[in-house]
C-alpha cells in the first residue's frame, strides 16, 4: 500500500503534464531559458544516449537541448528544428530525483528527438492549429514568448510519427517499451485526455500496439 501511495505522489507531476510539442513560428523570438548545470548534465546524458541510436548519431554535437521554466506547466518539451529542443526545467529536476520522471524526461526526449531527425519543423504543410474536440488555445505567452508571437502546432499525425519513432530509439537502447505505455496509461488513469494533437487514448493505443505484452495492458 505504502508504495502504491508513493506511486500516487509521484504522479503529482505528471497529473498536470502532456506532451506538447510547438513550433516557434517566429525566427526573432527567443524562449527563456534556465541554466543549471547538475540537470542539464543529466538531460544532455540521457538525450545523447537517445541520439546515438537515431538516424542523426553522426550530428550529435550539433544538438542544442535547453531547459526552459514554461509557464504552463503542461508543456514538457519542444522542438523548434535545426536540433534544438527545450525540456522542461520542473521536469528535468523531478527527473533527477524520481525514477518516474526519469523515464518520462527519456520518453519526452525520444519523441523531441524523433520530431527533429524527421525534420518536421520544416514541413510547414503538417504543421496545424489545434482542432477538434479537445482543442484550446495554445498562446505564446504559454512557453514564455511575447504575446506578439505565433505558435503553431504539429498535426496530431506528426505527433505519432514521434511517438512510433521514439519507441524505436528505447527499443535500441533496449529500454522496457512497457514503461512508455504506462506512462500513457498514467495520464489516462488521472483523465488527463491530452488535447486535440495528443489525444491520450489513441497515443496509448498505438504504444500497446507496438508493445505487445502481456502485461503491458
Ligand atoms: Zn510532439
Amino acid at each position: 500500500m505504502r508504495k502504491a501511495k508513493t506511486w500516487r505522489i509521484g504522479f503529482l507531476f505528471g497529473l498536470m503534464v502532456s506532451q506538447l510539442c510547438l513550433i516557434a513560428c517566429s525566427t526573432q523570438a527567443t524562449i527563456p531559458t534556465v541554466s543549471d548545470d547538475l540537470v542539464e548534465s543529466l538531460v544532455r546524458t540521457e538525450a545523447a544516449r537517445i541520439i546515438s541510436v537515431s538516424e542523426d548519431k553522426q550530428h550529435l554535437s550539433e544538438y542544442h537541448i535547453f531547459l526552459s521554466a514554461f509557464p504552463r506547466k503542461d508543456v514538457l518539451g519542444m522542438s523548434v528544428g535545426n536540433r534544438r529542443i527545450y525540456i522542461s526545467h520542473e521536469l528535468a529536476k523531478l527527473a533527477a530525483k524520481r525514477s518516474f520522471h526519469l523515464w518520462l524526461l527519456r520518453q519526452t526526449l525520444a519523441h523531441e528527438i524523433a520530431h527533429e531527425t524527421a525534420g518536421h519543423a520544416r514541413q510547414s504543410s503538417g504543421a496545424s492549429f489545434l482542432r477538434g474536440p479537445f482543442a484550446r488555445t495554445m498562446s505564446s505567452t504559454d512557453i514564455g514568448l511575447p504575446a506578439y508571437v505565433t505558435v503553431r502546432n504539429y498535426s496530431a499525425e506528426k505527433e505519432f510519427e514521434a511517438d512510433a519513432q521514439g519507441l524505436q530509439y528505447w527499443t535500441r537502447l533496449g529500454w522496457d517499451c512497457r514503461i512508455w505505455v504506462r506512462i500513457l496509461q498514467s495520464f489516462e488513469k488521472q483523465n488527463y485526455v491530452g488535447d486535440g494533437v495528443h489525444p491520450t487514448a489513441e497515443r496509448l493505443r498505438r504504444a500497446k500496439a507496438v508493445c505487445r505484452t502481456d502485461d503491458a495492458v
